[in-house]
């Protein structure tokens, strides 16, 4: 079995203990990994703090990627601690509701630019402060949703929005690959999480995806975290710019 043993590791996204960041957290530690966890603002870190407490994580901070000195704090933090950084797992996105919750064509201007630079410019904001600190190599990921490449229904301006995150990753991968740092687009299938209750009917998005899976079960955050461990590791290093589905298969068949 493949170890993470001396990697460090920045995990963004944990809002609970069903988030799909925490999924990512908890198999990189218990593979051996260290990890940085953020929460996104006063009123998260008391629901993010004790998780990231019980995997003893040595750097737990505040981060709004919209805001640039948090996330310049955040990485000044990682370099003092660290030197250096393995992995980055940013499993975050953002959509005003009114936006949400319309047509694609009604999609605000400014939801639209909103959207598309919590959930997409800020997984290139976080690639390009990690890269110096990925002098040895290192693994990027994001994560995804196949509404990017099909019509979800529901799903909305959050499918054109997770498209351009899967091309910036196939972007990011090819310019960093050179450099030993793999880009990944982690795509798992429907989960309850907090983010997903913004959607509308996602229950029944949900037991579509049960019954049409060749596996005929839903993705866990625990699917999720396994997979992502493995990216992380040295043997998954030759794999890079892809987005993988951990699905149930769904994807075949949808
Ligand atoms: P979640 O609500 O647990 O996580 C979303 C995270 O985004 C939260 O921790 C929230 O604090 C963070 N976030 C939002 N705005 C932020 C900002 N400005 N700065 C920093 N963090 C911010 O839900 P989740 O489902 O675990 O979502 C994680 C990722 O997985 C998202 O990109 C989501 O689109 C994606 N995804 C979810 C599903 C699903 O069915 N739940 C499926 C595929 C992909």
């Amino acid at each position: 079995m493949f170890s993470l043993a001396g990697k460090k590791a920045l995990v963004a996204g944990v809002a609970n203990d069903q988030s799909i960041a925490w999924g990512c957290a908890s198999a990189l530690h218990a593979q051996g990994a260290e990890l940085a966890i953020t929460y996104l603002n006063e009123k998260a870190e008391p629901h993010v703090r004790p998780l990231a407490e019980r995997l003893d994580a040595p750097i737990i901070a505040p981060l709004d990627v919209g805001d640039d000195a948090q996330l310049d704090t955040l990485f000044a933090q990682i370099e003092e601690r660290w030197g250096t950084l393995d992995v980055l797992i940013h499993a975050i996105a953002f959509c005003a509701k009114e936006d949400l919750h319309g047509r694609v064509i009604d999609c605000s201007r400014d939801g639209f630019a909103l959207a598309m630079d919590i959930s997409v410019h800020s997984f290139l904001r976080m690639i390009s402060k990690a890269e110096p600190l990925m002098p040895d190599g290192g693994t990027c990921m994001t994560v995804t949703f196949y509404g990017s490449e099909k019509v979800v229904e529901h799903y909305n301006i959050m499918g054109p929005v997770k498209a351009a995150l899967e091309s910036v990753t196939r972007y990011a991968a090819a310019e960093l690959g050179p450099k030993g740092i793999s880009v990944h687009a982690l795509s798992p299938g429907p989960l309850a999480t907090r983010a997903a209750s913004g959607i509308g009917h996602f229950d029944e998005l949900m037991a579509r995806n049960a019954e049409r899976a060749p596996t005929g079960q839903l993705a866990t955050i625990d699917d999720v975290g396994a997979y992502a461990a493995f990216l992380a590791s040295a043997e998954a290093g030759n794999i890079t710019g892809a987005v993988h589905p951990i699905d149930g298969g769904y994807h075949i068949t949808g």
